[in-house]
């Protein structure tokens, strides 16, 4: 029988992994009472076609979606933008939350991966508020940052794409987002690998992002410009409230 000890190292080293909570009852508990029988069944949907996928580790976890829909109701969101939409979970979730005016501005630089996930945004009634742009995310933000009118306008944004460029994109959104805005910073826990001993046997990926979320990490808690909340939802999201 495992020791205690061995128990607790053994948790959570899988990178699929979706959450940091002590343990994977409690995580299926959260998932089975408050999360899946809530989940619309849209988004059952799209968690379902993206299992399949080869690539769904990347999903967002059913709890941060139902997360990110209840912050952007409780922020009011209108006008919101996402940095990595893979089979669009999080982007669904996002949609169903904004009022029938609201939009997103959503960047991949994969065009078939949302359009696996497409056929049931569409089915849900919620197309049309994407706007999807096919390509890497900065030409975009740079773009934007051109006219003024894009400055200050945005309610919120969720990044979930390329953690070497975090910073980069933090140096445009604040611009972007308004005072009062939010913007996300997913991943931000990096499959708990912030705290892993340097010789830690790390996936090659997780090693080589991981010091750029710890950059990311120190850069947010030292900028006077947000207030932020790191939560343990998902694999760690940053919430960036924007006040100067
Ligand atoms: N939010 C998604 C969801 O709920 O399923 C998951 C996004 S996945 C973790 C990261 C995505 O970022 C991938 O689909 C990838 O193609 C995209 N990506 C990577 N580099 C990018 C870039 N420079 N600009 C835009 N998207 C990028
Ligand atoms: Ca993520």
């Amino acid at each position: 029988m495992a020791t205690k000890q061995e128990e607790q190292q053994g948790r959570h080293q899988e990178v699929g992994h979706k959450s940091l909570l002590q343990s994977d009852a409690l995580y299926q508990y959260i998932l089975e009472t408050s999360v899946y029988p809530r989940e619309p069944e849209c988004m059952k949907e799209l968690r379902e076609i993206t299992a399949k996928h080869p690539w769904n580790i990347m999903t967002t976890s059913a709890d941060e979606g139902q997360f990110l829909n209840m912050l952007l109701k409780l922020i009011g969101a209108k006008k919101t933008m996402e940095i990595g939409v893979y089979t669009g979970y999080s982007l669904l979730a996002t949609a169903l939350a904004l009022p029938e005016d609201g939009t997103i501005l959503a960047m991949d630089v994969n065009r078939e991966n949302y359009e696996l996930g497409l056929p049931v945004i569409q089915k849900a009634g919620v197309a049309q508020k994407i706007d999807f742009r096919e390509g890497p995310a900065m030409p975009v933000l740079d773009q934007l940052l051109e006219d003024k009118s894009n400055h200050g306008s945005f309610d919120f944004v969720f990044v979930d794409a390329d953690k070497d460029n975090y910073i980069n994109y933090h140096k445009r959104l604040i611009d972007l987002v308004k005072i009062g805005g939010v913007i996300g910073y997913d991943n931000t826990l990096w499959n708990g690998s912030v705290v892993a001993p340097p010789d830690a046997p790390l996936r090659k990926y997780v090693r080589y992002y991981r010091d750029f979320v710890l950059e990311l990490n120190k850069a947010l808690a030292a900028d006077p410009r947000v207030e932020i909340c790191q939560l343990p939802v998902g694999d760690g999201i940053t919430l960036c409230r924007r006040v100067a």
